[in-house]
């Protein structure tokens, strides 16, 4: 029997969106598991929505359905944490040509410090090419709805959270 292929998807997921679901669920086409991999700096802390805990909480959520997809966090280098689950495939989205230049900078970087690393990037679903999580907390800290673009769970707690 062949091993199992896992691929790390790393970000800050704050929070998770219909796009981030989208390329998890789409990785699972070429691997048998995914790790969604929550990146934190202690130092950020200010600067984001929700925990780390409650990002944690809302993606086993979303993934409720999915046994092969797990979730997990990490501070410091995305190659060490690679390294420690001995994953050497990362999963990135692709949204627009926007995203190119620095996934590029970032994947040759990634493959200076851990030569055997592959970065796969996958484009999401049509109607998901323009979403991101700053966005979505910007609408929903205006009152907007966001219903179309993010879960049930992540949904919940973002009124909860805002108050709308
Ligand atoms: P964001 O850019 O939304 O704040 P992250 O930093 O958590 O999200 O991004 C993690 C990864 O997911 C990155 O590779 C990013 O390009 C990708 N991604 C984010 N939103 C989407 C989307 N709507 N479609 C495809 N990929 C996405």
């Amino acid at each position: 029997m062949s091993e199992s292929k896992v691929a790390i998807y790393p970000g800050s997921f704050d929070p998770l969106t219909l796009g981030h679901e989208d390329i998890a669920r789409r990785s699972l086409k070429f691997a048998d598991r995914v790790i969604i991999a929550i990146a934190h700096h202690p130092t950020q802390s200010k600067d984001r929505l929700f925990s780390v805990d409650e990002r944690l909480a809302m993606i086993k959520e979303c993934f409720a359905d999915e046994p092969r997809i797990d979730v997990a966090h990490f501070s410091g280098l995305l190659v060490d944490f690679c390294a420690s689950r001995k994953v050497n495939i990362v999963v990135r989205g692709l949204r627009a040509v926007s995203d190119f230049e620095y996934e590029f900078q970032m994947a040759l970087m990634n493959r200076e410090l851990w030569p055997d690393l592959e970065m796969v990037f996958m484009t999401p679903a049509g109607e998901y090419t323009f979403l991101s999580a700053s966005l979505i907390r910007e609408i929903a800290s205006l009152g907007g709805d966001v219903s179309r673009f993010v879960s049930p769970p992540v949904l919940r707690r973002l009124r909860e959270r805002l108050g709308t």
